[in-house]
């Protein structure tokens, strides 16, 4: 069977879910064989084994941490090189995204960035993309070279299949652009506790409705009683009610989680280009004509400062 690599976003070995979710993929198409870099790598084996990795090929070095991607694409090509593979498949991340398309114009294939599915195809992998502010869904193949492919988070879902997951050393030598960049500074951001914007499989989002930065307190606490992230419209963040960092849409950050939950936001075509793929969407909007209300699956016409408590209340009932 042709083998799939697989690169391992993790954190001092914990492997992120998105990479478990590229492994459910990965098997549609063949053997996973999992790259892991830096600090931890080795402690990734078990967690990649448990969810089908077949070989997981190691290597840690000082340049993975003290310099930007490129050390990573020089670990990725050496294990490109080694195993053949069929496909190349990477979070997408945009450190994913630039990993991927610097690997993809040095082995000269080509590349689909942000794929929503993946299966095999007669000729190659088929990536599902949703494109033009997810006015489209679109399928491509690869047609030149080895595909190089990057998959949005919450595309599949996590599934356990035990491998061997044989840990294996990769011998990286870097290149002279390696250490082109240099980091010069890390400020680890003040956790609030909640699930990654990007990763979450429920996200709840204010917007302009929700009247003011002291009000967002009540769709923190609905999130909090879902195990939620946090997003906003780019109004809601314009009126410094909420951070940069948990804008949705088109100049802010695209998710596609299992529920998004939009409170007092209209629904502009930019703010859809970053949430239209979730699976589920929800809306509470006090307008019953809102735009919004043209892709949801549930709408709730109503003020949502009646709504969202009545709603916290009765998820935490039902949790007991
Ligand atoms: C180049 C460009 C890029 C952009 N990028 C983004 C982006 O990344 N993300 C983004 O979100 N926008 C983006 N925008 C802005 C976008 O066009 C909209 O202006 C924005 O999304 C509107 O935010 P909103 O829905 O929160 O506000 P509004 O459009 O003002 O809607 C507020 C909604 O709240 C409802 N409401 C009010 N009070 C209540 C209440 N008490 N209970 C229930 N409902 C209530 C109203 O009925 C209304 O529908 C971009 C615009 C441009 C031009």
């Amino acid at each position: 069977m042709a083998e799939v690599l697989v690169y391992v976003d993790h954190v001092d070995g914990a492997v992120r879910k998105p990479t478990l979710e590229l492994l459910t993929l990965a098997r549609r198409i063949g053997e996973p064989v999992a790259v892991a870099l830096g600090g931890g790598a080795a402690d990734t084996a078990a967690t990649l084994a448990e969810h089908g990795t077949v070989k997981v090929l190691t290597h840690d070095a000082a340049e993975y941490a003290e310099y930007l991607v490129v050390p990573k694409v020089d670990a990725l090509q050496v294990a490109y090189e080694r195993v053949s593979p069929a496909a190349v498949l990477v979070p997408s991340s945009a450190e994913g995204k630039e990993i991927a398309a610097r690997l993809a114009l040095r082995i000269g294939s080509g590349i689909i960035t942000d794929a929503i599915d993946l299966e095999a195809g007669d000729e190659g992998p088929v990536a599902t993309q949703s494109v033009f502010a997810a006015s489209f869904v679109t399928k491509s193949r690869v047609s030149k070279g080895t595909p190089v492919i990057t998959v949005k988070p919450n595309s599949a879902a996590v599934e356990a299949a035990p491998a061997a997951g044989t840990v294996e050393a990769l011998a990286v030598s870097f290149s002279e652009k390696a250490t082109g960049t240099k980091i010069t500074g890390r400020t680890a951001r003040e956790s609030t506790g909640r699930p990654e914007l990007t990763e979450a499989a429920i996200v709840l989002s204010g917007g302009r409705g929700v009247g003011g930065a002291e009000n967002f307190a009540l769709i923190e606490t609905l999130a909090d009683s879902l195990g939620a992230a946090v997003g906003a419209s780019r109004a809601a963040v314009d009126a410094g009610w909420y951070p940069h960092t948990n804008q949705v849409g088109q100049t802010g950050k695209s998710v596609s989680p299992q529920l998004y939950i939009a409170s007092g936001i209209s629904g502009a075509i930019q703010h859809r280009a970053g949430m239209q793929t979730s699976k589920t969407i929800v809306a509470i909007n006090k307008d019953a004509e809102a735009p919004i209300f043209d892709l949801v699956d549930y709408g709730v016409v109503g003020d949502l400062f009646e709504v969202v408590p009545q709603l916290t209340e009765e998820i935490k009932a039902r949790k007991g």
